[in-house]
């Protein structure tokens, strides 16, 4: 972890850096090349998700040569104990209108699926002109439902990871690289 400025918590925290910035960069370049070029003559409207997902959708945003608009849903999952499986709450809705328009739902990263699941059932009834995601990690192995993504911009192993938005128990968001949680960190609750 050499060349980033960091607290030293932060460093010890991380196992090892599974992506770099530079090729987070790089691969969010080809996506929002891509979209453009997908939608040209459209003019979507990026859906992101709070809070975790604001790195990637501040990146993609500006990647994407389009006039797009923006807005943003926020969720709560219960807790395990009382969890439905995936049951998800929505604590902010949309302001914008998307019926009839291009949607494309920008998400952070895709675990089981179940959240994304609830999300687009969610966004279907509201009748867009079409809806597609674009996620920045997906982990394949973990999934439970079978969901269509359109963009993705890394396939990762079974691990949980942090940065570049992504929390443990709402720290490491800052860390400019997605890296490995230290499977002691979570141990220890800290
Ligand atoms: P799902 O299992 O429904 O696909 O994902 C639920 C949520 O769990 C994601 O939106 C994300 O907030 C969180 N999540 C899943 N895997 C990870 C991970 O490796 N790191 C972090 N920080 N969050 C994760």
């Amino acid at each position: 972890m050499e060349g980033y400025n960091l607290h030293p918590d932060l460093i010890q925290a991380v196992d090892r850096i599974l992506l770099p910035q530079e090729k987070i960069q790089a691969r969010i370049e080809q996506l929002g090349r891509e979209i453009s070029a997908d939608y040209s003559g459209k003019s979507p409207i990026l859906v992101g998700l709070l809070r975790g997902g604001i790195c990637f959708f501040s990146d993609l945003l500006q990647a994407i040569s389009l006039p797009v608009e923006i807005d943003f849903l926020s969720v709560s999952s219960y807790s395990p104990e009382m969890q439905e499986i995936g049951y998800v709450r929505l604590m902010k809705d949309l302001e914008l209108s998307i019926s009839d328009r291009h949607v494309i739902f920008v998400k952070d990263i895709i675990d089981t699926g179940l959240t994304l699941n609830y999300l687009l059932r969610t966004l279907k009834t509201r009748k867009p002109a079409s809806l597609e995601v674009c996620v920045l990690l997906n982990k394949e192995k973990r999934r439970l439902i079978d969901l269509p993504l359109r963009y993705v911009g890394f396939e990762i192993p079974d691990y949980y990871v942090v940065g570049y938005g992504l929390d443990y128990q709402e720290k490491y968001r800052n860390l400019p690289f997605i890296g490995m949680l230290k499977a002691e960190m979570m141990r220890n609750n800290h």
